[in-house]
């Protein structure tokens, strides 16, 4: 049989396309990248305006307790020292996250962690109950009235558009508390923000690989397909199959960007909006992730919305529907020896961005052992 031009078409330059790509590259195979978007990159893409790095689908903020990652991540950038301490805005008062002692001396006035505690368990004892049957009741039950009213129940109304009480229990499996003095959004050993940007390590990634913009799988699938000995599918596994089962369902995001003649906007990259008199849940400031020294600046407003064909998906909805769904997709996917379905579309799940780089790198090494 004729030798195809390319090993590997890989259908989304996203990470995990990225990082297989790289590393098949690495190993002497002829990579083809395509992505329908008008640029290479993923959900991690940032655009650059007035000098300052746009996260254009929402801020991304590295973090990972892997050492291999971290190293990994490090050969395509230099991280800069940026520690995640979002900001909380409640009835007109700003407050530390994650809840920590700050929070609860904003809250409460407590000094001591012994004080603190006390409160908490007494409205955990006052208001929780055994077996919660919403998110509403096994919030109380974990952290008592005041911390569910001041910083969960809007915030999550407006992010999945339903109220806690019709909203299933399960999506809230803990919520840790601090007793000490700790903003660090994050309890991971490496954290940063890569300097120049994301789009520094897709750059990285990609050096020596061929890729293709704005060319949907799905446009050409037939020509596309015999172009490579494998396809890397990482596009949503529904679409894939034309949607047989049904369609999975999403959440999705608005952002809506405002430039500003100001050096310094909110002080902070990340503030959220609880109340629900804001129909957006976030404010993020770009270049205090970088700390920027422009003079103008750029902010981003975070908006849910409810998911269409049309949009961006970001987040999938984990109910049995989607799940009995997606099961089917995946046994049939197994199937096919000649496709690869990685990433958080494929695999119809929320990822970070080190799990996903990890989740690419252990794809390549099963495949590189069977040979
Ligand atoms: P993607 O980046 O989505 O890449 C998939 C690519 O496939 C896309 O570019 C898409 O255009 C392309 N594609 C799909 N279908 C086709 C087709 N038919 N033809 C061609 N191309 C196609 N992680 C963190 O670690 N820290 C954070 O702070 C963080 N913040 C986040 C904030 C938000 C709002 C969201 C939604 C996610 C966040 N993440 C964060 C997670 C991070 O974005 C993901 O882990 C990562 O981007 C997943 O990479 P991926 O390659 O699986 O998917």
């Amino acid at each position: 049989m004729k030798k195809k031009e390319y090993d590997y078409l890989i259908v989304g330059a996203g990470l995990f396309g990225c990082v297989f790509a790289h590393e098949m590259t690495k190993r002497n195979k002829k990579c083809l990248v395509i992505d329908k978007r008008e640029h290479l990159g993923g959900n991690v893409y940032c655009e650059e305006k007035e000098g300052i790095n746009v996260h254009k689908y929402g801020a991304h903020i590295f973090h990972t307790n892997d050492k291999k990652i971290w190293d990994y991540v490090n050969q395509f950038a230099t991280f800069n020292n940026y520690i995640n301490s979002p900001l909380s805005l409640s009835k007109g008062k700003l407050y530390n996250l994650p809840f920590n002692m700050n929070t609860f001396y904003q809250l409460w006035g407590t000094k001591t962690p012994k004080e603190a505690k006390a409160i908490i368990e007494e409205q955990i004892r006052q208001y929780g109950t055994k077996s919660p049957k919403n998110l509403e009741e096994q919030a109380l039950s974990l952290i008592g009235k005041d911390i569910y009213e001041t910083f969960i129940k809007s915030y999550t109304e407006k992010q999945w558009g339903k109220k806690a009480t019709e909203l299933p229990a399960f999506i809230i499996k803990r919520l840790p508390v601090r007793y000490t003095y700790n903003n660090n959004y994050f309890n991971d050993a490496y954290q940063g923000i890569p300097i120049g940007g994301y789009n520094t390590i897709i750059n990285g990634l990609l050096e020596g690989v061929e890729t293709k913009a704005n060319i949907d799988f799905f446009k050409d699938r037939i020509d596309l397909e015999s172009l490579a000995d494998k396809v890397v599918y990482t596009g949503k596994i529904d679409e894939f199959f034309e949607y047989k089962y049904g369609q999975l369902e999403y959440r999705s995001l608005r952002f809506e960007n405002e430039l500003h003649e100001t050096e310094n906007y909110q002080g902070n990259a990340v503030i959220n909006y609880n109340d629900a008199s804001y129909a957006f849940t976030r404010i993020i400031e770009h270049k205090h992730f970088e700390f920027g020294s422009q003079k103008k600046t750029i902010i981003t407003k975070e908006y849910p919305e409810n998911w269409d064909k049309g949009k961006e998906a970001y987040y999938p909805i984990n109910n049995e529907r989607n799940q009995q769904i997606f099961k089917k997709y995946k046994e049939e996917s197994q199937k096919l020896k000649n496709v690869i379905f990685g990433g958080r579309l494929a695999e119809y799940r929320y990822y970070d961005m080190h799990q996903i780089i990890a989740s690419s790198l252990t794809k390549v090494a099963e495949i590189s052992k069977i040979g």
